[in-house]
């Protein structure tokens, strides 16, 4: 498969596939309440990296790719 430069990749190391999902984080020591941190997933990464944020309490949100791109250009 070759990679399109207009699909953001998954942010798993190594992981080339396309994200279908943003997952918004913030971590607290480094972060002010309200900035949010992204990473991009693919459906096969999605889970492992919620999970990863999750339990250091720094997820705030998963959101389908196609509509975080719509929130942010509202
Ligand atoms: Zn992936």
């Amino acid at each position: 498969m070759v990679p399109d430069p207009e699909t953001p990749a998954c942010s798993a190391k190594g992981c080339r596939a396309a994200a279908l999902w943003v997952l918004a984080w913030n971590n607290p020591k480094l972060h002010t309440p309200e900035r949010r941190k992204t990473w991009l997933a693919c459906e096969e990464h999605r889970e492992h990296l919620s999970q990863f944020l999750g339990v250091r309490g720094f997820l705030k949100d998963v959101v389908r790719f196609e509509e975080w791109e719509a929130s942010e250009g509202a």
